[in-house]
């Protein structure tokens, strides 16, 4: 699942959850988003395409740009920054190795947590995209209608 979208459940979980619960069911959303259908292509293809490359950059850019522009500045909510957060945390392993072997590719997986983590993702497919946008848009769209 694209970090937009879990940092969107993250948000509208700290909405409508008491902050010590809503911390860990933000956490808990991430891994039952990434067992849901979403956007995703083979493993070995990734490098090579511009588009995965693009997509992949784009949602991470997303995400920045929705934890401290939108959610701490404009909204100023350290609940919603702080359960966004922790909804996309799972995911930062996967950032800080793209970012480490400059490869979108994250087939070798060397511990348990990762294995599983890329094994609950058995959904991935090219479809997925033209469903992970609308959500984005709609999932913020929400957080934005509800936290006022
Ligand atoms: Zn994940």
């Amino acid at each position: 699942m694209t970090g937009i979208n879990h940092a969107a459940v993250g948000g509208l979980l700290a909405v409508a959850l008491p902050l010590p619960i809503a911390i860990p069911a933000a956490l808990a959303s991430h891994f039952i988003l990434d067992m849901l259908p979403h956007y995703g292509i083979p493993q070995e293809r990734r490098d090579k395409s511009v588009f995965w490359r693009f997509f992949g950059t784009a949602d991470f850019l997303a995400v920045i740009v929705f934890l401290a522009f939108v959610v701490l500045v404009v909204w100023q909510r350290w609940d919603i920054f702080i359960c966004a957060l922790a909804a996309v945390s799972p995911d930062l392993v996967w950032v800080a190795r793209i970012i480490r072997t400059r490869s979108f590719n994250l087939s070798k997986n060397e511990t348990r947590f990762t294995r599983w983590h890329a094994r609950i993702q058995r959904l991935e497919r090219p479809w997925g995209v033209f469903v992970e946008i609308p959500l984005a848009v709609g999932l913020v769209a929400l957080l934005a209608s509800v936290i006022r």
